[in-house]
């Protein structure tokens, strides 16, 4: 068997021509533009491409996009009264603030500072308790990325045994809690997670979310069960140039897998794609606009 490809840019791609509908919506019968505020302290190579491409894409959908670098000597206190001031802001609707932050600053009390209904990034305590109790939330980025994935491959995914490599708060658990949201069978496996090998083999889903590059072997894989491969490591050529790979090994876990994600080009690109969805959702909500189709779950 050799697993059919999920194409993460494609839909992706789709995702954001539904944002640039709902946004161009929002402008011409309600005189509203959808604003994202991104917030990135210290100069973090990696997070400050991110933050780039971010402000790009979100201009990109016809959104307005307010960026705020701060140098990493920034106080808590002036982080704090940063996002203070874009809490208040009317134009602003969306809140993201970078991960990670430089040592000295509390990431725990700066996102539960944001306002819950700006926490694009669904990381707010708030958030946290609402979508682990099957509330309206506002649901992070990269687990919200993969469950529409797998509800556009499966259909239902009820009954299913979903292993979820990985319990951070930003993939791990979050992925968990929307999949036990649609009546998978949730397993969350760890760094101390005796015979992982054999746990996996069980999962009809497998999300590896585990910043470990190619950890997950074809032989671990249950036949025909899909794979979703969150993770993103950079890796050394021989040439000394370097490239992206994931938490599988694409090769081996392709020809037993139904279906799997590619890294590039899998979960990644939907990742920004939610990011902008969720600031178009809080936009509508706190206008009390009915929820916009399509973008969130
Ligand atoms: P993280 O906070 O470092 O969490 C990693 C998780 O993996 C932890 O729960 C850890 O277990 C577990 N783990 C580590 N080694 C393990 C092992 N040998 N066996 C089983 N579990 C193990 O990472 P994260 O932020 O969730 O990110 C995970 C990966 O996804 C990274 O590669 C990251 O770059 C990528 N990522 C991608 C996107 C995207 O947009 N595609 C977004 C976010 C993250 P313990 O809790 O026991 O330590």
């Amino acid at each position: 068997m050799t697993a059919h490809i999920l194409d993460g840019k494609a839909f992706a791609a789709n995702l954001r021509a539904k944002v640039v509908t709902h946004v161009a919506r929002l402008k011409a019968d309600h005189g509203i533009l959808p604003g994202l505020a991104v917030v990135l302290v210290g100069d973090d190579p990696a997070s400050q491409v991110y933050v780039r491409s971010k402000g790009k894409m979100t201009v990109e959908v016809g959104m307005q996009s307010f960026e705020h670098r701060l140098p990493d000597t920034t106080s808590e206190a002036d982080l704090l009264a940063l996002i203070a001031s874009l809490n208040a802001d009317p134009a602003v609707h969306g809140i993201l603030v970078q991960l990670p932050l430089p040592a000295h600053l509390n990431s725990d009390l700066v996102i539960n500072t944001i306002d819950p209904a700006k926490d694009v990034d669904g990381f707010h305590i708030s958030n946290v308790g609402l979508l682990g109790t099957g509330q309206k939330a506002m649901v992070p980025c990269t687990p919200l990325g993969c469950l529409m994935l797998l509800r556009d491959h499966h259909g239902s995914l009820s009954g299913k045994h979903a292993v979820v490599i990985g319990r951070s708060n930003i993939v791990g658990k979050p992925m968990a809690q929307l999949l036990l949201g649609d009546s998978c069978t949730v397993t969350i496996a760890h760094s101390r997670t005796a015979d992982l090998a054999a746990m996996v083999r069980q999962a009809d889903i497998v999300v590896a979310a585990v910043g470990r590059a190619q950890m997950v072997p074809g032989d671990w894989i249950k036949p025909g069960a899909t794979v979703i491969d969150v993770g993103i490591n950079r890796v050394t050529n021989d040439d000394g140039s370097t490239r992206l790979i994931g938490d599988v090994d694409f090769d081996s876990c392709r020809a037993v897998a139904g279906a799997i994600t590619p890294v590039p080009g899998g979960v990644g690109p939907m990742t920004i794609a939610c990011l902008l969805a969720n600031t178009v959702t809080a936009c509508s909500r706190a206008n009390g606009l009915a929820e916009p189709e399509g973008l969130t779950v």
